[in-house]
This record gives C-alpha cells, structure tokens and sequence, in this order.
C-alpha cells in the first residue's frame, strides 16, 4: 500500500532521525577508531547493552528522561538534537530537491556534514574516512552525471573552496606562527567545491566566514564564550553548505545569488 501524499514529510521525518541515531554512533565512534558495526549500543557509563526498545530516535530519550534506564546516568541531550536535526533536514532536502539523484548525493553529504560538525568541535579533526567518502560520492556524480554543473566547473569550485582556505592557513601561520587553518578544513573545501562548482562555492566560503564571524560574536556577547584560542572551521563550511543546499531554486539557481544580483546590479 502507498501512504498518502500527506504521510509523505512525517515519513521522511522518521527516515532521517533513524539516520540520525546512526550519526550518533558515528560521532562518538569514529573519532574513537572505533566501529560503527559493533558492538551493539552500550550506555557509556555503566557499559550495559541498550535494549532495541529503548533504542528510539527521540523517543527513547525523552521516555527515560535523559536517563541510562540501569545505571540512570544522564545521557546527553546531543543524542536527541541530532536525531531531530537529521529528520528535519532529510524534510527540508526533499522539499527542496524532491526525489531525485541530485537529492541523494546531496543529502549523503548533509549526513556527512552533520556528523563532521559534532566531530569537529569535539575534537578538532575532521576523519580521513570522511573525506574519502566525499570524494568517492562527488566523482561518482560527476562520472554519473547526477549533478546540474560539468565536471570541470566541479574542478573550479574545488580548487576555489580548497586553494582559498590553504592560503588562509599559509597567512595565518605565518603571521601567528602556528597552524589557524587545519589542513582538514582544506580537504572538506576540495570535496564541497567539487560538488557545488565554481559560484556556488564562493557563495558557501562567503557564508561560512559569515555564520563563524555571528557565532563568534553572540558567542562572546551573550554567552560569554571565553576564547580557548581554537574554533574548529568544519561546523561553519557544514551550515554554510546546508544553507546553499536549502536555497537553491528551481532549475539550478540559488535565491541567495538571485537576490544579490537583482539587488546590487
Ligand atoms: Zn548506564
């Protein structure tokens, strides 16, 4: 039986936040070397194995009140928040995209990116494994011919996003004398350009510097935020790669552009 239309968001909903449940294991594991296969679940405190039934996205979390159902440690709220933002997400993207092989390469990368955002801050690195990944997914496109862009304005755009952030990093260190730009953010900025092309990955470099400079300054206004003398970079190209994502317009524009040109020229 085919659901009706109306089903079709909540349907998707559900899809993205198993798909979040999954990114959750991967945030913790990955960076750990870890993985992702097994063991199964555990509570990271008392190591007991989490039962099937108590392993729902979202739903497990608020039944148990944030609590290990054993050892009634508290586990992370972040548990929940990725598991909502991966099934509003996978909504917003098939809203956006609708069904199509752009949709599925594009929001293979939102999953990336989600997951490289929690590792990033977390621990300052952005795996190998997703950059590999990445790269495999956007030359298949490419070879495929999945994406509304030719191969060589994919090369441009890698080059742009990736050649902008290495020379960055070559000034900042040169000027600190220590490495500011992580040679990671370098490789995301190869595979992101490669996906988006030439103008679209200017316009996700610009919103990246953007989003990291709004949340550095709320950071420290409203919060207090102390400077610990390191942002990680990933999470701001992530956001900034989800809003070009969301803005793109029907037949390949992107309404962020659209509006820039009709407002400035
Ligand atoms: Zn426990």
């Amino acid at each position: 039986m085919i659901p009706s239309i109306e089903l079709y968001p909540i349907l998707f909903f559900l899809f993205g936040s198993i798909v979040g449940s999954f990114l959750n294991v991967v945030i913790w594991r990955v960076p750990r070397n870890e993985s992702i296969i097994a063991p199964p679940s555990h509570c990271p405190s008392c190591n007991t194995h989490i039962a099937p039934y108590d392993n729902i996205p979202m739903l497990s979390w608020l039944i148990l009140g944030g609590k290990c159902r054993q050892c009634k440690q508290e586990i992370s709220s972040r548990y929940f928040i990725v598991e909502f933002i991966t099934g509003l997400l996978t909504v917003l993207m098939v809203s956006t995209y609708g069904i199509s092989n752009e949709l599925y390469i594009n929001l293979i990368l939102v999953y990336m990116l989600i997951a490289i955002t929690y590792i990033d801050f977390d621990h300052y690195i952005i795996p190998n494994e997703f950059i590999l990944m990445g790269i495999g997914v956007v030359f298949a496109a490419h070879v495929f011919e999945w994406l509304p862009i030719t191969i060589m304005e994919g090369v441009y755009g890698a080059l742009t996003f990736g050649g902008f952030l290495f020379g960055i990093g070559q000034v900042g260190s040169l000027i600190l004398k220590k490495d500011s730009m992580g040679f990671g953010d370098v490789k995301l900025g190869l595979v992101l350009g490669g996906l988006l092309g030439l103008e679209l990955a200017v316009l996700a470099l610009f919103l990246s510097f953007i989003i990291s400079a709004l949340f550095t300054l709320v950071g420290v206004t409203l919060f207090k935020m102390e400077g610990k003398g390191k942002i990680p970079f990933g999470p701001f190209m992530a956001a900034a790669t989800v809003v070009v994502f969301l803005t793109r317009t029907a037949g390949g524009g992107n309404s962020i552009l659209n509006w820039y040109f009709t407002t400035m020229f």
